[in-house]
């Protein structure tokens, strides 16, 4: 016997690129609730971001925030967790990198000597021009707690300057359309995914397979360490190459409709349903 646990990415996957919509994923969501299959969200969104769409989902699992920099575990889900955790309010929080305030801090003393603009810089107003978002979602990204996004205006030569000066601390910077991302060394969603996977197994008689769904280029680590790797397809970007997995599902439908799609026939083939 298997059991399964599945991690999803939620931009582009199992919300639609354009409107954000899970709808075309509902049913399948809820295949996964009755048959008590956990369905992670990993995702680069902030635990502030997912609150609203947690509530939305009915989801009641655990999940991973800021790309990998933490894993919130619902208290009511009574797993034995072998190690210290953060006990946050209704949470138990495995934390992989800095807190923003330490890369804030480690980054202050380097403004004289790189042109950039961390969230921390600018305000609610000045993010909303850069990125299109509303007020609303705008205040939300910027409640950070583990990765710190920048402007940067200065040359890439400077950029790995930065990235050395910052390595020792166990922090990199991860650049990606509009920013650049200050984060900790071991924030990927795979190490988290791993992390989440083992503590899974360490409580289960069963053996555990893992199915991750993705459809960016930062998902790519996450999909390459998943038993069952699922790419889907996306409107407005060539599918993501995941390296030395041919076996990796390219899914027909975009965004929740693939998701959909991939989660009935994963079902099927382990003869759940
Ligand atoms: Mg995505």
């Amino acid at each position: 016997m298997t059991s399964l646990l599945v991690f999803s990415d939620l931009d582009g996957t199992l919300l639609d690129h354009h409107t954000y919509s899970f709808v075309p994923a509902q049913t399948a969501l809820q295949s996964l609730k009755t048959f008590s299959i956990p369905c992670v969200i990993n995702t680069s969104k902030t635990f502030h971001e997912l609150l609203s769409l947690r509530k939305a989902l009915d989801h009641q699992d655990p999940f991973i925030v800021e790309n990998g920099s933490a894993v919130y575990i619902p208290k009511h889900l009574s797993l034995f967790i072998d190690e210290e955790l953060e006990d946050c309010g209704d949470y138990w929080v495995k934390a992989f990198g800095s807190k923003r305030s330490t890369l804030i801090e480690l980054t202050d003393s380097q403004k004289d000597n790189y042109t950039f603009k961390r969230f921390s810089d600018i305000s609610c107003q000045e993010l909303m021009t850069l990125t299109g978002l509303s007020e609303e979602n705008a205040t939300l990204a910027m409640q950070r707690e583990f990765t710190e996004p920048m402007v940067w205006t200065d040359s890439n030569v400077a950029l790995n300057q930065l990235r050395e000066y910052l390595a020792p601390f166990g922090v990199q910077i991860q650049k990606g359309g509009r920013f650049s991302h200050l984060m900790g060394k071991h924030c990927d969603k795979a190490n988290a995914m791993l992390w989440l996977t083992d503590l899974y197994a360490s409580q289960s008689d069963e053996e555990i397979t893992t199915m991750a769904l993705g459809d960016g280029e930062n998902d790519i680590g996450m999909l390459s360490e998943a038993d069952i790797p699922v790419v889907i397809r996306s409107p407005v970007h060539a599918p993501p190459e995941v390296p030395n997995r041919i076996d990796a599902w390219l899914t027909d439908g975009y965004g929740p409709e693939g998701w959909s799609q991939a989660i009935d026939l994963v079902l099927s083939k382990q003869g759940i349903i």
